[in-house]
């Protein structure tokens, strides 16, 4: 069995979101994994040197600049074919959502997402991933070589440093990288604020929040004064109080904090999909009977105007 691990990048710059792929790659094929890592004028691969990968491999070149799915999916099933790679796998976000999907169509392999187990049994993998919001585990089987995966990060923590440097090679690229889709602009991206997926402080906001200057005023503040990162329910993002990619849950990101603050949040079956993993959940909600409660590892019945400003200032005087 032989691993491919797609390192992240946002063309440039290596992710910390790839270490939970290559922590799955050490449990399953601690002998035999690779990392790849696509880009151009790449900075940083020293960090993935440190996990035992038997490469790690670089597609460095200008046509790769920017992370489009189309001109990525060929340069990893290039390589996935010259390695004989039974596996190609990546820590489960939109990045790898959109690539490897294209990277099973361009294979002709099966795909499964958001996996928290891998086992095999007589040829055949057998996966266990979330299903119905995360409220059951589903197990599947899937057979086919190679088998494309995303992993569920916070299932698979963090990969153990090894001693040794893996070394670094550039991998022969492929005689046609599709340039149709120009990359124009990205929006978002935290403003400054840690990474919502990676943050050890996650403060989220709902529906309540009523607009944007007052959900950052209470939420960013709040995230502020902790050193966290910003998330919000569908229900505030649908209603333009918060932007798109802080929306955790679901049909959202998922999170697994140690600390999960969750201001004016309902607790739906769907936002909770997305952030009950996490280590430490605080609910501030003015209805004792919300289902957010539920979950609550410390929960305060109050109206957030009347909480949060205080909780600030007695932050920032620490
Ligand atoms: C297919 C599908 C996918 C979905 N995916 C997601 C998803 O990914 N993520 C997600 O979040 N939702 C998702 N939803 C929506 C979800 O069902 C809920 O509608 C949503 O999570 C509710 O958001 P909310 O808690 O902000 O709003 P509400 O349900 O309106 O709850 C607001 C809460 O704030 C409390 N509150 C009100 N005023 C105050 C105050 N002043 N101080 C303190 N507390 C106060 C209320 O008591 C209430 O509990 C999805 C729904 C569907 C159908």
């Amino acid at each position: 069995m032989r691993i491919l691990i797609v390192a992240e990048t946002n063309g440039s710059q290596l992710s910390e979101k790839t270490l939970p792929a290559i922590a799955f790659a050490q449990q399953v094929a601690p002998n035999d994994f690779h990392i790849l890592a696509i880009g151009h004028s790449l900075q940083g691969i020293e960090t993935l040197t440190g996990y035992g990968a038997q490469t790690v491999w670089t597609a460095d070149d200008p046509r790769l600049a920017k992370p489009t799915a189309e001109a990525y999916a060929p340069v990893i099933a290039h390589l996935a074919r010259t390695l004989g790679a039974t596996l190609i796998a990546g820590t489960t976000t939109t990045f790898s959502r959109d690539l490897l999907a294209r990277v099973a169509g361009l294979m002709d392999a099966p795909m499964l997402s958001d996996i928290i187990s891998l086992t095999s049994q007589n040829g055949k993998w057998l996966a266990k991933r979330p299903i119905y919001s995360a409220n059951l585990i589903g197990t599947f089987e899937v057979e086919g070589n190679p088998v494309v995966l995303t992993v569920r990060g916070p299932a698979w923590g963090k990969p153990e440093p090894k001693g040794n440097s893996s070394p670094v090679q550039s991998a022969e690229l492929p005689s046609d990288i599709p340039t149709r889709t120009e990359w124009l602009s990205l929006q978002g991206g935290g403003g400054g604020r840690p990474d919502l997926t990676q943050a050890r402080v996650v403060v989220s906001g709902g529906r309540p929040l009523r607009d944007p200057e007052t959900f950052e005023k209470y939420i960013g503040g709040l995230a502020d004064a902790l050193g966290g990162a910003v998330g919000a329910t569908r229900a505030a993002v649908d209603a333009g109080i918060a932007p798109n990619e802080l929306q955790v849950g679901q049909t959202g990101k998922t999170v697994a904090p140690e600390l999960y603050i969750a201001v004016a949040v309902s607790g739906s079956v769907q936002h909770l999909a997305g952030m009950k993993d996490s280590k430490v959940i605080v609910a501030i909600n003015i209805d004792p009977e919300a289902p957010i409660f539920q979950v609550a590892d410390y929960g305060l019945v109050a109206d957030l105007y009347e909480v949060v400003p205080p909780l600030i200032e007695a932050l920032k005087q620490r």
